[in-house]
């Protein structure tokens, strides 16, 4: 399992450690900043004020969001996670990292989407830790459901988990000009590739040799998409090399909802940014339905609705 450096700091169990700082990351061509304007509160779009929310948000965050990765130690695994039958009694594949791998960086978008990933990964002795960067989800509230959680799970497991907090200012900075993209669009390309590059930059630095993400495992996701997007942030490093597993084969998607039932997981309605928010909020006004509350749903209550993660 994973060696954890922050054992021998004397930190207290659960306390965090700052173990680095990141640097700017290169900006692919097609995902660069400079690209149209910022959204204004008063623009077309009418949403009752999401997008003024956001821009709220990022003025807030701006102050403590750069450049830090806190790292939560690992602890011993809790008892309940190592007894479940989807960690000890299922028959899972044994599986190993391409070009033998020897230690995993996995990007992890949510508990939700990272709980099946994560009990495989585990179930077969894999050296690893997760990497939560995920300056695209808005509001806050709903940043810190999503974040809390895993990290929740994280512990439950004995799993290291890196906190690679709120870099909002960038993550709008580069989605200027791709506001009104749909999702599985160029805007969605741009967000997995900045979360993708500050994961590889993450993994080279701190001797990591293969990254991978919980966010193809998601039936709304193009996986080759996804793909594209990791192999391309690892092509920087040389010894980095990208995972490209299917976390939905041999059952993984319904396994996927059967944990998240399981552990009561937030159950997200869209996607994660201002402008999937927006435009869930605009098909339900369409459809009749309300708007999103946030903090409302979580799986396994009788209301449950399809994720959108
Ligand atoms: S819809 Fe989802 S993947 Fe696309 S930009 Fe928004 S948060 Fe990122």
């Amino acid at each position: 399992m994973e060696t954890n450096p922050a054992n021998s700091t004397g930190l207290a169990p659960g306390k965090r450690q700052v173990v680095g700082r990141l640097r700017p990351v290169s900006i692919s061509p097609n995902t660069g900043p400079g690209r149209g304007t910022r959204p204004s509160p008063d623009s077309t779009w009418n949403l009752r004020g999401e997008v003024a929310g956001a821009i709220v948000v990022l003025r807030a965050q701006v102050a403590w969001s750069r450049a830090s990765c806190s790292r939560f130690p690992a602890r011993p695994a809790a008892a309940h996670a190592q007894m479940h039958p989807t960690m000890t009694e299922l028959q899972r594949p044994t599986l190993t990292l391409p070009d033998n791998g020897q230690r995993l960086l996995l990007h992890s978008c949510c508990a939700p989407c990272s709980g099946e990933v994560m009990e495989a990964i585990t179930a077969s002795g894999i050296d690893y830790a997760i990497f939560f960067y995920n300056p695209n989800i808005h509001p806050v509230k709903e940043y810190e459901l999503r974040k809390q959680e895993n990290i929740r799970f994280a512990e439950q497991h004995g799993i290291p988990f890196i906190d690679c907090d709120y870099d909002t200012d960038n993550w709008f900075s580069r989605a200027r000009g791709m506001e009104n993209e749909p999702e599985r669009g160029i805007r969605c390309t741009m967000c997995f590739d900045m979360r993708f590059e500050r994961t590889a930059l993450y993994a080279h630095e701190h001797g990591y040799d293969t990254i991978s993400s919980s966010l193809g495992i998601s039936r709304w996701k193009n996986m080759a998409q996804i793909n594209d997007c990791g192999v391309r942030a690892a092509s920087h490093y040389e010894g980095l090399q990208y995972w490209d597993y299917n976390w939905r084969k041999g059952g993984g998607a319904s396994r996927m909802v059967e944990i998240s039932k399981r552990e009561q997981f937030y159950q997200q309605e869209y996607c994660g940014c201002v402008y999937s928010l927006r435009d869930a909020n605009r098909h339900r006004r369409e459809n009749g339905r309300e708007r999103i509350k946030i903090g409302l749903l979580y799986y396994g209550q009788d209301n449950d609705a399809a994720s959108s993660d």
